[in-house]
């Protein structure tokens, strides 16, 4: 039977109209517009279309964005500069400084130059810290984030389950396992993580109840690899050719969908899956950020 589709879409778009409710609060009872600053230094066409879609989406809610451009050649000192400025102006509660930077320029410092308050791509030392050690407020980076917000909203609650995540990266992977492993929402499960060094791969992705893929090799789970009746979120995002398509290419995600959907209990397609949550959940800690600064939240 084929399984129930986990419709990042669907559970975004519920997402921001419960955002749009509380921007909405915070103009009406604060007088403040929640502000997001994007900032992309050179001329990717892929950056680009990430920028523009992630303005679009804030300005669809009434958030305020600004985006600022710099060449690509800009100095180190010029782009710590900007940040630090962003990090003093009121009417900005977010900073997302958008990866990769050009070589020359030094990544962790710039994400370092960014305050906690206003990290909410949740790439900071002091938000990265504060998600393992469980204490004290921080922002989640976004991927991760929407993936558990995927589970809880789909009805599949990872409390108390054997999670298996694919992956290990510092932006997906290692954040998500923090994450699943906190006491508390959207936590509480038994979680092991694998990697490209991992022995038998198939017979731990069969232990899990719930299934992340986050490899960056498109279709490489099949459904061998799953558990019959086990819930599959693909985070992965591939363009793979297709000759027979209009375009010549198509989009798919780590995960061999049209196989696994006939094993897992659940699925989430990609596209469609955890692509558009990433964008929501930068908006919802943009949000909870100027809710902060009110005292709001
Ligand atoms: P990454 O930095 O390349 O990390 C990939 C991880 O998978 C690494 O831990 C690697 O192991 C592991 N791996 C690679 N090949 C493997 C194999 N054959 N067997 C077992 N493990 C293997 O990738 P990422 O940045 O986390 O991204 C993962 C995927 O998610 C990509 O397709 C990316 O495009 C997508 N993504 C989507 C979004 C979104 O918003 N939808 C956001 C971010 C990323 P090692 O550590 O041992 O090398």
């Amino acid at each position: 039977m084929s399984a129930q589709i986990i419709s990042g879409k669907e559970i975004s778009a519920a997402i921001r109209e419960e955002l749009r409710k509380r921007v909405a609060d915070l103009k009406e009872r604060h007088g403040v517009t929640p502000g997001l600053a994007t900032v992309l230094v050179g001329v990717d066409a892929g950056s680009q279309m990430y920028v523009g879609m992630k303005n679009r989406a804030a300005a669809e809610l009434g958030i305020y964005s600004r985006q600022v451009t710099l060449p690509q050649d800009t100095p180190e000192a010029e782009l710590l500069g900007l940040v630090n400025g962003l990090n003093g102006d009121p009417v900005i509660h977010g900073i997302l400084v958008q990866l990769p930077l050009p070589r020359h320029l030094d990544e962790g410092k710039v994400i370092e130059a960014i305050h906690p308050s206003k990290d909410v791509d949740g790439f900071t030392p002091l938000n990265t810290g504060r998600l393992m050690s469980g204490s004290g407020h921080f922002f989640a980076p976004c991927t991760p984030a929407g993936v558990v917000e995927m589970l809880l909203r789909s009805g599949h609650d990872p409390s108390g389950k054997r999670v298996v995540v694919l992956g290990r990266s510092n932006i997906v992977g290692q954040p998500l396992a923090n994450l699943l492993l906190r006491k508390g929402r959207g936590g509480d499960a038994t979680v092991t993580v694998c990697h490209s060094r991992t022995r038998d791969l198939a017979a731990v992705t069969r232990t899990a109840e719930i299934l992340v893929v986050a490899i960056g090799r498109a279709e490489m789970i099949t459904g061998a690899m799953v558990s019959p009746g086990a819930v599959v979120i693909d985070v992965g995002t591939h363009r793979v050719d297709d000759p027979g398509s209009a375009k010549g290419y198509r989009v798919c995600g780590d995960v061999l969908f049209d196989e696994v959907k006939e094993v897992a209990a659940a699925i989430s397609p990609s596209p469609g899956g955890v692509g558009p949550m990433t964008i929501t959940m930068l908006l919802a800690n943009t949000v909870e950020s100027a809710e902060l600064s009110t005292g709001a939240a």
